[in-house]
Formats: structure tokens, C-alpha cells, sequence
């Protein structure tokens, strides 16, 4: 089995060519550290400068709102340790979602060992956050509320804006993780009321180890990492300059392609979900069929199990996940599942299908040619499918 069909966009994508012959230079060339005074020093540091200016561009922030991490987890990290340790004197409550990625679910679990108090708000079963119960939550004392733009497991695209207006009509600060977001669909932190939000390099063609948080001006926040005067004293560390050039040329990218690529991507999306539900019984999608990532499929299956499911795609060359990278590994359903309401045997049935750039229609029709006859084959073995055929009288 030599062709790979990497269906697992939202675990990581590739390093696109524009990037790679983009950055290349900057691992032998043009290696200097951004610091140093001497000329080709300086002419990283307009690189590093550069890229701010592209990231910012991308979403509708100044560049001096745009301070580079290491990634999405850093990020997230950053805005909610840094704000509840800038803001902790003024009130200790943080409303949050329990579909968030673990970066920002065992970060707020940090800081409710320190004595905050968090929120986590339940969804809908599509994975939507309800404004009335984000309504209900808000108290005094809080400080933050923190809600994903777009689910990493489910796709499903949270009410962005509508969240920021209530966060900003109540004078509480308002961050997003856009780790699955950003570069994928339409973005404006000003429009969105967004005060905080986290990016990724790699879940958009850039490489991996490089993010950034937008910091909306006049937010104080304490720093994560503590050291040198990079980021404007904001984040120490020497800067990861072919990252950095990477993400913003990714970013770049990402935002002039937008329209026709979410087009394409969407309709590989619905082909492989209509297809799927089509000639697959005993399935269900879940996640919202609307308000969902154009790359998204996620579709449980009764009485098999998601691994299962992932070593006979694997045999058939097509990689997937069952869950979120992060947890895969694990045998405990997914938390975001549960939160929309499966029960922990049809949440274990979970298939999860990210489509990307570099996916064609003809990888889907390969993928829809070979997923039938895999839950097929494990629900001849399946014991949970011979006791509800018998059950059912159809055996
Ligand atoms: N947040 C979300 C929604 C993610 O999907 C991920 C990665 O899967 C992260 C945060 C973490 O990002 P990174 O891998 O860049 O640390």
C-alpha cells in the first residue's frame, strides 16, 4: 500500500510547497537570531515583522496585536493563565464550554486549583453553546469567558460574534481558540468582539511548534514565559523564525484561497457524509449539518468501535482518527461527544474524516468505496449487532 489518503486535516496538514520554499532559506542561510544588531540579523527581525503584519492581516487586527507562540496550546495557555492573573484581583469566575480542547479544559482545571472558579457551559446536540445559558452564567465576578470558534472533533462553529457582543455589553473579556478555525473560514476579531484568540501553524500548512495569540490593545495580560525581551517584552524566547515566516505565509494563503477552497472542501465534505449515510445503517452525523468546518466528517457508527473502524482504513492506506489526536490512545469516549448527548457506545463508534487542501474528490470516492464494507465486516463480528439482530427479529 504505497498512496497514503490522509483524511486527518485537523490533527495536522502538510507543510505546503509555497511554505516550504518560503521558509527554507531560514534554517541555513538566514539563520540569525532577530536580536543581534548586524545587518542580516536585521533583515530577520523584517521578517519576523512581516509575517505579524500577514497574520494580523488575516484576521483583522493591527500587527501589534499579534504575539507568536509556539502553538495553539501555548496559546491558549497564555491568554487564560495570563488573564486570570492580570484580572484574579477584580474577580475569580471564568465561563468556559465542556467541548473545549484539552489546552484550554485542563488549563481552566489549573487555575480552579488555584482557587478560580469555572463555568463549563453545556451544548446543544449539535455542540452549540447557548447565549441563555452564557446569559445565566455570568456573574460579578467573571473575569473570562473562553469559547472555541470551531470544535476540533465535530466541526461545529460556535456563535462567535454573538458571543463576543454579550462579552463585550458586559465588560468581560472574551478569547477564542481558533486552532480549527483560522484560515478556514472568515475571521474579524473587531467584528466579533474578540479580545483574545489562539492560532496554530499546522492545522493551516504551516509548520508545526508556531502559533500566535491576538492580544487586543489596551489588555493587560502577565506573561507566560519569562526571560529576554522578545514580543515586546510580552514572550521570552528567540524567535522561531522560519515558523513564524512560515505561519504568516500559510495564513496568507489560507485567507486568499478561502472562498473557492471552502467550496471545494464542502462538497467533499457533503458527498462523503451524504454517501456515507446513505448506504451505511444504524449511523448518525454528529455535529451540526450548517454550522460546521467545510472539512469536517464525523459519523458514529452502532455496534462497532472507532479503533477498530481505524486499523482496517489503515490497512486501506486512509488515516483517520476516531477522536481528537490528542486523546486517541485513550479508551475513554470523547468529551465532546458525551457533551452532545451519545451515549459511551455509540460515542466509542466514532469516525472522524478531515478534509483538506490537498484531498480530491477521488480520495473521497475511495474513502466511500471502502468504509461500507469495513463497518460491515465489523458488525459480522460484532457481538452488540448479532443480539440487536436477534432482538429485532431479523435474525
Ligand atoms: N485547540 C484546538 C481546538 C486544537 O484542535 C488543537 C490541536 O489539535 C490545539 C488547541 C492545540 O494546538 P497545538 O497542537 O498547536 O498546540
Amino acid at each position: 500500500m504505497d498512496k497514503v489518503y490522509y483524511f486527518d486535516n485537523a490533527a495536522t496538514t502538510r507543510v505546503s510547497p509555497e511554505v516550504m520554499e518560503e521558509i527554507s532559506d531560514y534554517f541555513t542561510k538566514s539563520y540569525y537570531n532577530p536580536s543581534s544588531i548586524y545587518t542580516p540579523a536585521q533583515k530577520c527581525k523584517e521578517l519576523v515583522e512581516k509575517a505579524r503584519k500577514r497574520v494580523a492581516d488575516a484576521v483583522g487586527a493591527d500587527p501589534k496585536e499579534i504575539y507568536f507562540t509556539s502553538g495553539g496550546t501555548e496559546a491558549d495557555n497564555w491568554a487564560i493563565k495570563g488573564i486570570a492573573d492580570a484580572y484574579g484581583h477584580k474577580g475569580r469566575h471564568i465561563i468556559t464550554s465542556s467541548i473545549e480542547h484539552h489546552a484550554v479544559l485542563h488549563t481552566c482545571e489549573y487555575l480552579e486549583s488555584k482557587g478560580f472558579e469555572v463555568t463549563y457551559l453545556p451544548v446543544d446536540e449539535d455542540g452549540l453553546v447557548r447565549t441563555e445559558d452564557l446569559l445565566a452564567a455570568i456573574r460579578p465576578d467573571t473575569i473570562l469567558i473562553s469559547i472555541m470558534f470551531a470544535n476540533n472533533e465535530i466541526g461545529t462553529i460556535e456563535p462567535i460574534e454573538e458571543i463576543g457582543a454579550i462579552a463585550k455589553e458586559r465588560g468581560i473579556l472574551f478569547h477564542t481558540d481558533a486552532v480549527q478555525a483560522a484560515g478556514h473560514v472568515p475571521i474579524d476579531v473587531n467584528k466579533m468582539n474578540i479580545d483574545l484568540m489562539s492560532i496554530s501553524g499546522h492545522k493551516l500548512y504551516a509548520p508545526k511548534g508556531v502559533g500566535a495569540l491576538y492580544i487586543r490593545k489596551g489588555i493587560k495580560i502577565k506573561n507566560l514565559l519569562h526571560g529576554g525581551q522578545q514580543e515586546r517584552g510580552r514572550r521570552a524566547t528567540t524567535e522561531n523564525v522560519p515558523g513564524i515566516v512560515g505561519l504568516g505565509r500559510a495564513i496568507e494563503d489560507a485567507v486568499s484561497h478561502m472562498e473557492e477552497e471552502t467550496a471545494r472542501q464542502a462538497r467533499i465534505r457533503d458527498k462523503i457524509i451524504d454517501s456515507v449515510l446513505k448506504s451505511v445503517s444504524h449511523c448518525r452525523l454528529n455535529g451540526s449539518r450548517t454550522k460546521r468546518l467545510p472539512g469536517n466528517v464525523n459519523i458514529s457508527f452502532e455496534f462497532v468501535e472507532g479503533e477498530s473502524i481505524l486499523l482496517l482504513l489503515d490497512m486501506n492506506g486512509i488515516c483517520a482518527s476516531s477522536g481528537s489526536a490528542c486523546t486517541s490512545g485513550s479508551l475513554d469516549p470523547s468529551h465532546v461527544l458525551l457533551a452532545i448527548g451519545l451515549p459511551h457506545e455509540k460515542a466509542h463508534g466514532s469516525l472522524r474524516l478531515t478534509i483538506g487542501r490537498f484531498n480530491t474528490e477521488e480520495e473521497a470516492d475511495y474513502v466511500i468505496e471502502k468504509l461500507p464494507p469495513i463497518i460491515d465486516r465489523l458488525r459480522q463480528m460484532s457481538p452488540l449487532y448479532e443480539q440487536y439482530l436477534k432482538e429485532n427479529g431479523e435474525k
